[in-house]
Order: C-alpha cells, then structure tokens, then sequence
C-alpha cells in the first residue's frame, strides 16, 4: 500500500530526539527558543511564538484581539474545521465565504461581500500551500477601516481595523511577491502537524508581524505567558538558581511547545529548503507531467506571476463527475493499494455546522471542487516508481468510472 502522507524519521531526527532526552531538558527551554528564532530568520516576519498546535495558536491571537461574542470572523467554506471551531470557541461568529474556482482559495469579491460593522478579523487559509491574494486581502482592512467598531479591546483600538490572521497551516515556505509566508499578513499560524510539510508530530508556529506602534517583541513575551498558565515566569527560568518565587498574572491556557517537539523541527528546518521543498517539487512536476495530458483531469495552480506553492497537497479535480462518481474512483485507486485522500468536504454540511443553520448549498464553488478533488499522496520517501504507480491508478480507475 502507497501511503498519502508519512513522516519523514530518518536517524537525523531520531539522534536529535535522543540528544534532548539525555540534555535533561524536554520541556519549552532552549531547543524551542532555537526554533523560534530560527522561523522568525526564515519567514522575515518579527517574532515567532511556538506552541502545541495550529489550533491553539489561532485561538490565542482571537483572544488576544479580544474577539468574543457579538463579533463576526470571515473564513472560507474550504477549509479544515480547526479555523471554525476557533471561532466558535471564543463565542463569535464564523462567516463563511466561498472560494475561487481555480485555486481553492478564499474569494476577495465574496470576504468583501461579506463585511460588516461586527466583522473582526478575517482568516484566509493557504490551500494545499499556495498563499492567498494577500495585497487585495490586506487592502480590505484598510478600504473598511471605518466600518470598523473596536470593543474595549486595547488591540483593537490599536490597529483600528480588521486583523488579517492567516491560516498558514499549509503553506509553511510559500513564497508570495517575494515574500514568505508568515511575512505576508498582521499574524500567521503554521500547523506542525505530523501530516504537514514541516513536522514537530504536533505542534505550531504563530508568526507576529504587527505593523508599528505594536511592539512584537513585547507581544511575544505576553503571549509567552498567556500559553503557559499565566505564569510570569517559564519553567526554565524558574530553575535558575534563587529564581523560584512566580506570580500567576491571568487565568492562561496550557499549550507550549516542548523541546523534544522543538528538536525535530530544528532539524526540519535545516533541510527545509535545500532538501525537503526540492523533493515536494519533484513529485507535484512528475504528476503534473504524467498527467497534463489527460483531458478529463483538471491540475492544480502550483506557481502564478507572484506566488509559489510549497507543494504540501496535490489536489486534482476530475472534469464533469458528482460527488458519487468521485467518491467510486476513489475506491478503485484504493483497491489498487494507493492511499488518497479528500481535502476537504465543505465545512458548512457537516452536522455542527449544518445545525447551526448554515446551508452548504450557500457555496457553490466549494461544493463543486469538494465534490471533484482527489488529493494524491505527497512525501518525502514517496519513489518515482510510485509515483508511476499511483498515476496508473488514477487513470484505471477514472477508465472505469467515466465511461
Ligand atoms: C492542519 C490544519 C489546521 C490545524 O493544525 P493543528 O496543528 O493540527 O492544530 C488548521 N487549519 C488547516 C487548514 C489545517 O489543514
């Protein structure tokens, strides 16, 4: 069986893993403050703040900008249900809004649409690693700044119009007009989930990119805090010597990094560039050879004038299928032992949402590559055989399919 998307633990990460366990650190201390400062040189952005996940990173930045109930978070219907359970665990308001036909991510046209006086914070998600319009985006916040209503909110009240929170889980080391991803909007989060292009096993990054007069820096240091208890001090500070006595300053949550965590993703990153993004580019150019010239198959956007993907997911679309058909090719390539996958069903149908009273049918785009996608698997050990192997699948499958 071709697997969609392993890990890649070769004896590099294992003796770095080792090497903390027998460091006598595992929890937050050096290795994450490494791997923090090392992400912040990658990314350009102006500091970064590791933690347990992407989750609790997007979490943190909405309540950080005190967004609670009353208020509306634009998203995209196309996503993972992280970016709306966030939302609804602050109390407010998930917006969902359609995408675009060709590329997956968030419209401009339909987040403009769907402004208001309540809206707080609008979160765009790099689909399968392409990043998203993000000047246009950016411009929003700016065009409705006096649509804006800031709460009491000190950060509110600060930045005066939405925040741009991006969802980044996918596009660590996206490059978007000549930039990086976590450089490209106020906040960004990446996801270092196992399945994800950069793996910590679990874990995320929130990269802070305020403009002036915040103070990043100082940001990052309250956020530090908030995510471990609201304790004033770390637990590598307090053991330095007569450094015991702490202050709980805030009711804060329990969601930091830890160095064994941090210890993969130094070692991640490393060859992140030089290695890793040169082999995800090899795979998604060998599919996308072997199969441009199926007409039946739709290819997925990797490159424009100003964006480069960091190929995390290879989402094809069959041409002129329902979701039924789909749904029966998918289990022709599985019975010819490859692992694929859907990313994603549209977040609106499923039962929580769906209860709430949000109505699928209300995002037509989103339905319609929901219904037609395919992600192919994508990882560092995958062969160029298997790559043959799983096209070959593709293709056979779509044979018996569409007649
Ligand atoms: C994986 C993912 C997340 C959540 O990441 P975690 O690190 O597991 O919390 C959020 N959004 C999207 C789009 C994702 O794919």
């Amino acid at each position: 069986m071709i697997p969609f998307s392993p890990p890649r633990i070769d004896d590099k990460i294992c003796n770095e893993v080792v090497a903390t366990l027998k460091s006598g650190w595992i929890t937050t201390g050096p290795r994450t403050k490494l791997f923090e400062k090392k992400i912040t040189e990658y990314c350009g952005n102006k500091n970064t703040l590791c933690l347990n996940s992407a989750t609790a990173g997007l979490e943190i930045m909405l309540r950080w900008f005190g967004v609670r109930e009353g208020d509306e978070v634009i998203i995209p219907a196309y996503t993972y249900s992280a970016t709306a359970n966030v939302v609804i665990h602050v109390g407010a308001k998930p917006v969902f809004v359609d995408i675009n036909a060709n590329d997956f991510n968030i419209s401009v046209a339909e987040i403009e649409k769907a402004i208001t006086s309540k809206t707080k914070v609008i979160m765009p998600v790099d689909f399968g690693g392409l990043p998203c319009d993000y000047s246009e985006i950016n411009e929003l916040a700016i065009k409705y700044k006096n649509k804006f209503v800031a709460s009491d909110n000190a950060n509110q009240k600060q930045l005066g119009r939405i925040l741009i929170l991006s969802d980044s889980a996918h596009s660590f080391g996206a490059n978007y007009k000549g930039k990086k991803a976590g450089a490209l909007t106020d906040v960004s989060v990446f996801s270092f989930h196992a399945v994800k292009n950069l793996t910590t096993a679990e874990g995320g990054a929130v990269t802070l990119n305020l403009p002036s007069p915040f103070d990043n820096e100082a940001i990052y240091k309250q956020l530090c805090v908030s995510t471990l208890h609201g304790q004033d001090k770390d637990a590598l500070a307090k053991t330095q010597k007569g450094n015991w006595r702490y202050d709980i300053v805030e009711a804060g949550y329990k969601c930091n990094m830890t160095d064994l965590t941090a210890a993969i993703g130094l070692v991640e990153l490393e060859r992140y560039d030089n290695d890793t993004l040169i082999k995800r580019k090899h795979i998604v150019d060998t599919y996308i050879n072997l199969l441009k010239t199926d007409t039946r198959l739709e290819l997925p956007v990797m490159e424009t004038k100003d964006k480069t993907s960091c190929y995390h997911l290879f989402p094809l679309r069959i041409k002129n299928v329902n979701e039924t058909q789909r749904d029966e090719i998918i289990k022709h390539v599985f019975d010819a032992d490859v692992s694929v996958n859907v990313h994603f069903l549209p977040l609106p149908g499923m039962s929580f949402y769906k209860n709430l009273g949000y109505k699928v049918e209300d995002y037509k785009v989103t339905c319609n590559n929901s219904s037609r996608e395919i992600s192919l698997p994508v990882f560092y050990d995958i062969t160029d055989e298997q790559i043959k192997t799983v096209v070959n699948a593709v293709i056979e499958s779509v044979n018996k399919v569409i007649k």
